[in-house]
């Protein structure tokens, strides 16, 4: 799995954070990260439900 987050769109909602917390976290302005080494989303099934949580769509997951 892989996550990109487009920083340029990210609004710092902080909606992925509350959805995947094992895998977004935000950074000291507010907007989205990676948690260190959860770069591969970790096999963590809430991690689509972030993508779908972000309103404006900043996130994208991709197989492989
Ligand atoms: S939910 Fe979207 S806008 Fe909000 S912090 Fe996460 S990536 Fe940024």
């Amino acid at each position: 799995m892989h996550i990109d987050i487009d920083t340029g769109r990210c609004i710092g909602a902080g909606q992925c954070a509350l959805a995947a917390p094992a895998v977004f976290t935000q950074d000291d302005d507010g907007y989205s990260t990676l948690v260190p080494g959860r770069e591969d989303g970790a096999g963590d099934p809430m991690v689509r439900e972030a993508a779908r949580a972000c309103p404006v769509g900043a996130i994208t997951v991709t197989e492989g």
